[in-house]
């Protein structure tokens, strides 16, 4: 018998490997845009046509190559970046496995002019299907030139199973985005089929994020940083009221690598969930910073997965980073309506003066009064709202009307007992009423948790609160931030405690219900970031002692929560994610009444 085994010439092997490391023209470009970063570049310029099927240019100001290493970079396993497998762990450069030049040599035809500071002149070599064809000296600036043509001109398998140009340039155009984002104090350009698309000036985040989104991201975005000895974590996310109903930008990076991570990701969401509503995707750009030895990236010839050594870890400083920020944004004091002059507001505008002063009828239901905020009223809403739906309900966009506007007798209706109706500027307003009350009581109680403020009201007869020991120690562990919120508990045996005092919302309801349904919660959702601990119980007492559907309101009642529920940081969501209200506009009336 003869033997059968050959060993695969090495053009063979290589086409065989760029399977797994170019997959499309993106994949090429995102190779050599990261070999110029490795190559310590400043300014790196790329040039596609035809969605980088017939040429992918990517000119760099880097420290380019000697004439042997011009000539080796094409060798597979060639690398400049590691020679020895320990180093594996200590990886900072985006390149280490010397495939992707090999790989785009076995599978198009490559120019290659490079040129180092030290040599006089460059070199140029031609290198077709892992063969070289040409080599010259060239004439150039220090750096490098990497000229990939017909990109699969010998695979036809791989060119006929493209996607259309517009799909492979959104690839592209992706992976451009990528690798811009975490090096803003880079130049970038990006040219395709002859026309600039991109222009990227050297700066901070922000800045290019915004180089490549659009300048209106200046005020949509929040900063988030966030330092511990393990973890660091730097970067924006979007503001709640900008999530997109489409998967928009959505960015991770790890160590300036970009990643998928879905259970990452769900921090990011876990950490919005009471600001976005359910069909919106939160955006972020995020850099998560390692020890290199925390991580491996060598799980996956794309690399865009990687395997975290602690990823519960790093899940927590995530989420935790993200709450902060939208708390630090979400919670900052609103303006004090107590003294509306100095809003500047010229409130001649403002008054019709003919109208006659009618004072307004106010019911007043003795019984019921949830509402004691010490936060006055946030002006009239109405006049304002509802007219542009993208206003956010701060106090700068409300207009303080004076007490003998006709705007001031708007009346509410209930329906169904369910929902409140009044009209606005633009049309009808309907907000359910239990939604909205729901956030009013979230904001509440997160405030009087920062504040420590939360209101007492004294048990005339103190009940006793008994649990087993488990959950005592639990119970335990969220004393203070109970006390915040106006409970009044002690401990007087090991498993049982007495509720001196209630918060006065609840009052004539059931403190040891509530109790319960607390630690149920805090049970489910245990966790050691202080924040989130306050957001879930703030959450569960403002669903548990919210107006539910199906109650009667008195007009007063239905006033407070319209007022309370624009003077709100977020109206339009709860925290459950729902939509709270919505508006029926003139047009849409008057449409479906044609
Ligand atoms: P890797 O990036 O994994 O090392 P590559 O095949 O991408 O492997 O590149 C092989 C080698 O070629 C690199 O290690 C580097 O030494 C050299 N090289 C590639 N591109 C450039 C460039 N733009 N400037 C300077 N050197 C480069
Ligand atoms: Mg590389």
């Amino acid at each position: 018998m003869l033997d059968v085994i050959k060993l695969l010439p090495d053009s063979v092997a290589n086409q065989i490997a760029a399977g797994e490391v170019i997959q499309r023209p993106a994949s090429a470009v995102k190779e050599l845009m990261e070999n110029s970063l490795d190559a310590g570049a400043t300014q790196i310029d790329l040039v596609v046509k035809d969605a980088g099927k017939s040429l992918i240019m990517v000119v760099d100001n880097g420290c380019g190559m000697s004439e042997t290493d011009a000539r080796l970079c094409f060798e597979r396993h060639a690398t400049s970046k590691i020679s020895k497998a320990e180093d594996l762990f200590s990886i900072r450069t985006m390149g280490f496995r010397g495939e992707a030049l090999a790989s785009i040599a076995a599978i198009a035809q490559v120019e290659l002019k490079t040129r180092r500071k030290e040599d006089e002149v460059g070199v140029k070599i031609v290198n077709e299907g892992s063969v070289v064809k040409e080599q010259t000296l060239a004439p150039m600036a220090v750096g490098t030139t990497f000229t990939i043509k017909n990109l699969f001109f010998n695979v036809p398998a791989r060119r006929n199973f493209l996607k259309s140009p517009q799909a492979e340039m959104r690839h592209v155009v992706e992976e451009f985005t990528r690798v811009t984002l975490m090096n803003p104090e880079m130049g970038f350009t990006l040219t395709s089929d002859g026309k600039e698309l991109y222009h990227l000036y050297p700066g901070n985040l922000k800045q290019r994020i915004m180089g490549l989104f659009g300048n209106n991201y200046d005020g949509k975005l929040l900063a988030v940083n966030q330092e511990t000895d393990r973890v660091s974590i730097h970067g924006y996310i979007v503001k709640a009221e900008f999530a997109k109903k489409t998967r928009g930008e959505q960015y991770f990076f790890v160590n300036k690598r970009f990643i998928k991570h879905p259970y990452l990701h769900h921090a990011i969401e876990n950490a919005f969930m009471e600001m976005i509503p359910k069909d919106s995707f939160p955006g972020y750009f995020l850099d998560i910073e390692v020890d290199p030895s925390d991580i491996d990236v060598n799980i996956h010839p794309t690399k865009t997965e990687v395997n975290f050594l602690d990823v519960k870890l790093v899940y927590a400083i995530l989420h935790a980073a993200v709450r902060k920020a939208i708390g630090q944004n979400n919670l900052s004091p609103l303006i004090d309506f107590d003294e509306p002059t100095n809003l500047g507001i010229d409130f001649g505008e403002v008054v019709k003066s003919s109208n006659p002063i009618v004072q307004p009828k106010v019911p007043i239901d003795p019984t019921y009064n949830p509402f004691r905020q010490k936060r006055s009223d946030p002006g009239d809403w109405r006049q304002l709202y509802g007219e542009r739906t993208d206003i956010k309900a701060t106090p700068e966009n409300f207009v303080v009307e004076t007490p003998e506007d006709p705007e001031q007798k708007s009346h509410y209706v209930q329906l169904n007992q369910s929902f409140i109706i009044t009209t606005v500027k633009s049309g009808v307003l309907v907000i359910d009423q239990h939604l909205a009350h729901f956030r009013i009581l979230f904001e509440k109680f997160l405030k009087e948790m920062e504040n420590d403020s939360g209101h007492s009201q004294q048990e005339l007869f103190p009940q006793p609160f008994t649990l087993n020991s488990n959950d005592a120690s639990i119970l335990r562990e969220m004393l203070p931030e109970l006390q915040r919120l106006g409970f009044v508990l002690e401990q007087v045996n090991a498993t049982t405690f007495m509720i001196n005092g209630t918060p006065a919302e609840l009052s004539g309801g059931n403190p040891a219900g509530l109790l319960e349904k607390m630690l149920d919660n805090y049970k489910i959702n245990r966790t050691d970031l202080q924040l989130d601990r306050k957001l879930g119980m703030a959450k569960t007492m403002a669903s548990q002692l919210s107006i539910k559907s199906q109650t009667a309101l008195s007009e007063l009642e239905m006033q407070n929560i319209a007022d309370q529920l624009f003077g709100c940081s977020v109206a339009e969501i709860a925290p459950d994610g729902k939509k709270i209200y919505t508006i029926i506009t003139i047009d849409e009336l008057t449409s479906k009444l044609s």
